[in-house]
Parts: structure tokens; sequence; C-alpha cells
């Protein structure tokens, strides 16, 4: 999941992701989404080989890497997207490692393509605002949440 934020600059899509399964229909575990964050989130969720987009956002390639990584994670496939999910809303440090994960992919494509330092770094308070923020529990700090972010990302200059 990914909180849609508003970016400086778009990055083509075709040239990083290759092809992806996206629907518009609510993902399977919406139900148990809402029940756990007492909200109807306005967010990207991945389950399986699927990101469901059920609020039309942006599909963009860095958000598109970040959700490939959650798939990964959940093997490709539902029943591990079942399992995943179980742990992903009961276990908040669970939760936490494996978005630091797909924040860090999403910083590292941004890197692929932004040079400039000082973007790079707005790119960066934004994704550890996200993740340090309120859809994650607030469980921890921003300049902690920007090298965790940073740790996961394998950055060529
Ligand atoms: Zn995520």
């Amino acid at each position: 999941m990914k909180a849609f934020w508003k970016k400086p600059q778009y990055i083509k899509v075709a040239e990083i992701t290759g092809s992806i399964k996206v629907s518009n229909e609510k993902p399977p575990i919406w139900d148990d989404v809402c029940g756990a964050f007492g909200i109807k989130p306005e967010a990207y969720f991945t389950y399986g080989d699927t990101i469901y987009n059920p609020s039309k956002l942006p599909l963009i390639a860095d958000i598109i890497e970040h959700e490939k990584v959650h798939m990964e994670q959940q093997k490709h496939n539902d029943v591990d997207a079942a399992l995943w999910w179980g742990r992903y809303l009961r276990e908040p440090e669970f939760r936490l490692d494996q978005e630091a994960r797909a924040y860090g992919r999403q910083y590292e494509v941004i890197c692929s393509v932004v040079k400039d330092r000082n973007q790079r770094n707005r790119y960066l308070m934004a994704l550890s605002r996200s993740l340090s923020g309120p859809l994650y529990n607030n469980s921890i700090g921003q300049v902690e949440a920007m090298q965790l972010i940073k740790s996961f990302a394998k950055i060529k200059q």
C-alpha cells in the first residue's frame, strides 16, 4: 500500500516497468484493510500479481516499482498474498519492514532518473513523510524513515 502524494516530476512508465496487471476494482482484502485502518484509504493495493487501484490514482513508474516489491513479497500468488496481508494488518513491525523495502526500491527508481541532489532529497523527504506517517501508525520518526529507505535503495550516482 502506498498513500498518494503529489510529486514534482512524472517519470515515464513504460521505460522502467514493463507490463503489469492493474484492476480498478476493490482488492480482495478491502474490508479487512478498512477495518484495520478505520478509514477507506485512498491508496494502491497489491494482491498476488495484481495492483488494485479502486480510487483510480495515477499509476506512475516509481509507484508501480513500489508495488512490484509487494508482488515479490507475496510470491505473485493469491495464497501467499492472503498470508502476507494477514501479517501486514496484524504486525506493525512486519508492515514497516515490508514497506521500507518497497520505498527503498521506489527511491532507487527515482534516483535512476533524477540526478539533481536537491530534487532527490525532496523525493526522499516525501517518501519518508509517508513511511513515518499515520498510514503506518507513526511508528518511526522521519529521519529514521529516511535512513531506512536509503538503506534498502541501491543507488548508482
Ligand atoms: Zn507499500
